[in-house]
């Protein structure tokens, strides 16, 4: 219910902000966050819950799939403060087991009007998912399959932010790093992932 909502926030304001007031003090000021954080918007993947961090530390984009996409001005102007105007050195993708937004890339059937526009930009993560299984002539199971390409997809949205001119010279000068991770809801894990090709076999 929406109203429970503002009754915790009022349980914030005295358990939390009136306890560490200095802190939130200091914060009100001015923001130096750390990591630049692109995530899905699923509600299941609370970036400062699971990282166990806390307000001021980390800059958050979050969109279905978690995708990196070159003409997405959102995510644009968010890259762009990010890196010229807080220096933020270090830059996570974090994907997540069992998101609804790779699986509705196999669902050719929906009515959904924006939704298949948006997963276009991770539509080749399911394609070298598909390619490497019928190369290799391996049969999987769904689930498994699902796993490789949420995989597939961070490595993939990894390509794009490079895509971005001012992202490759931070990186260029060591001034940036970017990561790929994948959050496990059954386990509340954080994998990370390697930057080698697609690898079908754990
Ligand atoms: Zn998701």
């Amino acid at each position: 219910m929406i109203t429970g909502l503002l009754e915790g926030n009022k349980r914030f304001v005295t358990d939390v902000f009136q306890k560490e007031k200095e802190y939130f003090a200091d914060l009100a000021k001015v923001q130096r966050p750390t990591v630049l954080w692109i995530g899905c918007s699923d509600s299941r993947v609370p970036v400062n819950t699971i990282t166990q961090t806390r307000a001021g530390e980390i800059f958050v984009h979050r969109n279905v799939a978690n995708i990196v996409a070159t003409n997405d001005w959102n995510l644009s102007a968010v890259l762009e403060f990010s890196i010229n105007h807080l220096r933020i050195p270090d830059i996570v993708v974090c994907g997540h087991y069992g998101c609804g937004g790779i699986v509705a890339m196999d669902d050719v059937s929906r009515e959904d009007r924006y939704i298949p526009i948006w997963l276009n930009n991770a539509y080749k993560a399911k394609e070298r998912v598909d390619e490497k299984l019928v190369s290799l002539q391996m049969q999987i199971d769904p689930e498994q399959r699902l796993r490789l390409i949420v995989e597939e997809n961070v490595r993939l949205q990894l390509e794009h932010l490079q895509e971005y001119p001012f992202v490759r010279d931070a990186m260029k000068e060591s001034k940036l790093s970017i990561h790929g991770w994948v959050y496990d809801m059954t386990s509340g894990g954080i994998k990370v992932m390697q930057k080698n090709r697609v690898a079908c076999r754990e």
